[in-house]
């Protein structure tokens, strides 16, 4: 298939034009197949980095499947084991990384804005692509999500798309919001208890609901999301079990939706915390289907990246 979307890096979803998202959205729908994804030679010679300072399950295995579908060779680089744990700074080890003739970078690390500086510092280098830094971005996650609702509900416009859970820590639903306002979803709520929401939230084009039933009624889309306890004050939710009772979405929950709502989470799920198993594992659910797109968004995503 021909590649039509050319772009310097990937740091954060408001780099994207609507029609880019809906480019990557079919790129993507298209690499998928009956059983797996396209094989192909675009990355023939080349070499991608997953260089992860954070840990990782999908979004690191789906980038390295995604280079080797492409034709790429994969390196993967973990500070564990690497001359970080000698003190060598980042800027050092990416400067190192690319003399060695690797190009493309896929980057997570806890600071908010690390990949943004990599790109000014290195961009006419290499490419880089943000796999999520701190609570500020994960473009790639919000993606693939936007690829799976697409593939369940054709138009995006008319949703209603229900966002529950930590969004004070989470910056899958702060490029979630990204992605859906530009692809015109007016009607996004949050649904959290205020010490989960942030301060800036009144700016963002949501409405905020305190409950689970205002917030899901008539639902097309319900996005769950882990409490990021790793970014927490360990006080912050000494209660894990009112907070399940008031904000865990429960079979019961989904009564209030669209009958034909489906269910989301960007994983790892705390089950029993944000979801119940009932809801995890019912008709509903597409989080496996999240999985299988993401290795098919990330091929995208690499396939759109070039000089
Ligand atoms: N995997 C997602 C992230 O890296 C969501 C999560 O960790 O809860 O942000």
């Amino acid at each position: 298939m021909q590649n039509t979307l050319t772009i310097p890096h990937l740091v954060d979803i408001k780099s994207l034009s609507r029609d880019q998202i809906i480019s990557l959205i079919h790129m993507a729908n298209n690499y998928l197949t009956h059983d797996g994804y396209q094989q192909l030679t675009l990355l023939d010679g080349k070499s991608v980095a997953t260089v992860f300072y954070e840990n990782s399950t999908r979004t690191r295995i789906s980038f390295q499947l995604a280079a080797r579908q492409l034709g790429a060779q994969v390196i993967d680089f973990s500070q564990l084991g690497s001359s970080v744990q000698k003190g060598e700074s980042l800027t050092d080890t990416i400067a190192t990384l690319i003399a060695m003739g690797i190009d493309r970078l896929v980057v997570r690390h806890s600071d908010e804005g690390t990949v943004a500086t990599l790109a000014n510092t290195f961009g006419n280098k290499a490419h880089f692509v943000n796999a999520g830094d701190g609570a500020s971005a994960h473009p790639t996650q919000a993606l693939l999500d936007m690829l799976t609702i697409w593939q369940h509900k054709s138009h995006f416009e008319p949703l209603r798309v229900a966002i529950v859970g930590d969004i004070l820590y989470s910056r899958v639903a702060r490029s979630q919001i990204n992605a859906l306002h530009c692809l015109g979803v007016s009607n996004i709520r949050v649904i959290a208890p205020s010490v989960l929401l942030p301060q800036e939230i009144e700016t963002w084009p949501v409405t905020i609901c305190d409950n689970l039933s205002d917030g899901l009624t008539d639902a097309d889309v319900i996005i769950c999301l882990r409490m990021q306890k790793e970014r927490m004050p360990l006080d912050l939710f000494p209660d894990v079990n009112s907070y399940h009772q008031s904000f865990g979405v429960k079979a019961s929950d989904l009564a209030n939706a669209k009958p034909d709502a489906i269910v989301m989470h960007p994983g790892p799920m705390n089950r029993g915390i944000e979801i119940d198993n009932t809801v995890a594992d019912s008709k509903q659910s597409v989080i496996l289907q999240q999985v299988r797109n993401g290795v098919a968004m990330r091929m995208a995503i690499l396939a759109a990246i070039a000089m």
